[in-house]
């Protein structure tokens, strides 16, 4: 297959009218075309259509419903695993070029209709205009560059071994089987896609189980999956409720890996009914995990102020702080704190408030739970340290009822406060006063996370200590710690973060394959 180098996709240059303009017709068309509307499952390649649904809701505008799906069974999710294992029958003996071709082809459409599934996320979750834009680039990365990386393990010998005489030895990468793609909201275009597509192009077959308050995202990216040429039953499309199908095809038997993205506690508790061994069970299964963060940023006082606090703002309140990289503490050396924070609260307090479709900065997060959830942490936030910023949950704005939460950052907070330790996933920032470098980097490691961090400093000395010591999976230097680019940054934690699978790095198809060493002796 002839391709050119792998590039990541440039970014929408919003400062443009013209592109403002573009965005706003592709609202309009997705508002006429897309609301409203159901997916079905798809379970070898039929549209399978359910009695009870999953509703879509606008965050922003709680009254508006943005479409449903279909909301599989226990029996679908078994008939979608049967099925799949009998299209891995074929799937598995396709030529890399070819399975690699469709994801060419999926990517070369999601392109055309870039716009439009960044309108139905602004819709759907509340992105902004930059936030999903960001994400559908992302997405056709993520094709692009798994389509090239399943190049290198085509083939017998694809792996490096060494010669020895008289024998023809040589290592094979063959694919797992028939998994489940468990995947989140916050990123319900790119993370959805990249958890199938590398499985897929790998040889595998896939059930992904969209998150379910973005379905509509999931079913419009899976249907250009589909229109690429994907054959019937190699992605079963199952929206449904992680309780019920999550957990049945988990535990089932005949599952062979699960890949999940979410948080630590439902992680956790995947890992162990993985771990479980079902009768007739006859594999160790393999989970790959990307699960939650309570992502680190120090400042020191040699740090240019300017961008510090730019990469604050920015690693703080994109997309509400609803991403697992987000920057949730805030770390700075005493002697720069009071001019560090005070810039970083000006700074955040002039963020506009409202809805993705307005192109706001700070949105309604995703759903009642996630509110529920931020609002009891706002009670918190008095007793564990001083409120700057925010603070509220006000529940609506400019007269609508939506998931809104304030902007938050919460002052001189202690190192193990539950502020400090705990995953918040809203726009809330912890701030902590470190005596020193030695002692920020002390405070910045104290959380059993281990996801994204960063440093703003001008000494070279300590740079080179936090790359040797900061313990995170993606450590960013006078910059914000969001927004890896696929192949440029591969992304993914350690510690509790989950399993370093690195999605968007040279080896992540890796996670999907097996190998096999053949030796012919001559
Ligand atoms: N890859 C994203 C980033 O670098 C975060 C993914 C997530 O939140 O799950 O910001």
């Amino acid at each position: 297959i002839k391709v050119q180098d792998y590039r990541p996709q440039p970014f929408v240059d919003f400062t443009k009218e013209e592109n403002v303009q573009a965005y706003q017709a592709a609202l309009k068309k997705v508002r006429a075309e897309l609301l409203g509307k159901n997916y079905p499952l798809v379970i070898d390649g039929e549209r399978v259509d359910t009695a009870e649904k999953l509703t879509s809701l606008n965050p922003c505008d709680t009254s508006e419903v943005v479409g449903t799906t279909a909301k599989a069974t226990i029996e679908d999710a078994e008939r979608a695993l049967q099925g799949a294992w009998k299209a891995f029958e074929s799937w598995k003996k396709w030529d890399m070029d070819a399975r690699a071709r469709i994801l060419l082809k999926a990517s070369a459409i999601l392109k055309r209709r870039r716009m439009e599934a960044c309108a139905l996320m602004s819709i759907e979750v509340g992105k902004n205009y930059a936030e999903a834009d960001v994400e559908v680039a992302e997405a056709i990365d993520f094709l692009e560059y798994y389509a090239r990386s399943a190049m290198k393990y085509s083939g017998f010998g694809s792996s490096e071994t060494t010669w020895f005489e008289g024998e023809e030895n040589g290592l094979m990468s063959i694919p797992l089987g028939v998994g489940i793609s468990i995947s989140p909201w916050n990123f319900p275009c790119a993370i959805y896609l990249g958890m199938l597509a590398a499985p897929i192009v790998a040889g595998n077959c896939v059930i992904a189980k969209p998150a379910e308050d973005a379905g509509l995202i999931a079913g419009f990216v899976s249907d250009i999956m589909f229109e690429a040429g994907l054959p019937a039953g190699v992605l079963q499309f199952l929206p449904g409720v992680g309780k019920e199908i999550g957990e049945y095809l988990v535990n089932h038997a005949k599952t062979r890996f699960i890949t999940f993205t979410g948080s630590r506690a439902v992680g956790l508790h995947i890992n162990e009914v993985a771990a479980k061994v079902q009768p007739g069970q006859k594999w160790i299964k393999r989970v790959v995990m990307e699960l939650g963060g309570k992502d680190a940023m120090i400042v020191d006082e040699t740090a240019d102020l300017d961008t510090a606090v730019t990469a604050a703002v920015q690693g703080a309140f994109g997309f509400n702080g609803q991403k697992c990289s987000a920057m949730s503490r805030l770390i700075v050396v005493d002697s720069v704190y009071d001019t560090v924070v005070s810039q970083f609260v000006e700074r955040a307090r002039a963020l506009k408030v409202g809805t993705g479709e307005d192109n706001a900065n700070v949105t309604a997060v995703v759903n009642e739970m996630s509110f529920n959830k931020i609002r009891s942490y706002l009670e918190l936030a008095p007793q564990e340290g001083q409120v700057l910023l925010g603070g509220g949950a006000p529940g609506e704005h400019d007269g609508k009822k939506g998931y809104y939460i304030d902007a938050t950052i919460v002052g001189d907070v202690k190192r193990d406060s539950r502020l400090a330790q705990e995953e918040i996933f809203g726009p809330v920032v912890t701030v902590l006063r470190a005596r020193d470098w030695q002692d920020a980097l002390d405070i910045a490691n104290s959380t059993e996370y281990g996801l994204t961090g960063g440093v703003c400093s001008n000494s070279r000395e300590r740079l080179e200590q936090a790359r040797a010591e900061f313990e995170v999976g993606n450590l960013y230097f006078n910059r914000k710690i969001t927004g890896a680019i696929v192949g440029v940054q591969p992304f993914g934690g350690y510690n509790m973060s989950g399993t370093d699978s690195k999605a968007g790095g040279p080896d992540y198809l890796a996670n999907f394959m097996q190998l096999k060493t053949v030796t012919e002796r001559w």
